[in-house]
């Protein structure tokens, strides 16, 4: 069943995941959905740890905020793995940081 993209303020077709082909593919790169239209090469991982994690953080509070007011399982699920997802790449960056600092 094909809708229209998740993600806040898009109305772009459904590609995967409840995500148009922008949104998903920003998702699978380990950018949060709602990063803000930066675009920058695959290969070019440029992102210092703390833009990532703030990044991290700022989709984690928009995932908690909607998953808390999300009706039915489909859209719980979804959001909840999204949390789950995020907290993983914070705890993947600190500690990073801690062994650097
Ligand atoms: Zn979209």
């Amino acid at each position: 069943m094909k809708g229209k993209c998740s993600q806040s303020g898009c109305s772009a077709q459904v590609h995967a995941k409840g995500l148009c082909k922008t949104h998903y593919g920003r998702k699978w790169r380990g950018h949060p959905p709602d990063g803000n239209g930066r675009r920058r090469p695959d290969c070019l991982m440029s992102d210092t740890v703390e833009e990532r994690r703030v990044s991290a953080e700022r989709g984690l509070a928009e995932a908690r905020t909607v998953y808390g007011v999300a009706v039915g399982l489909e859209a719980r699920t979804k959001w909840r793995g999204r949390i789950r997802e995020l907290e993983l790449v914070l705890q993947r960056l600190e500690p990073a940081e801690i062994a650097a600092g």
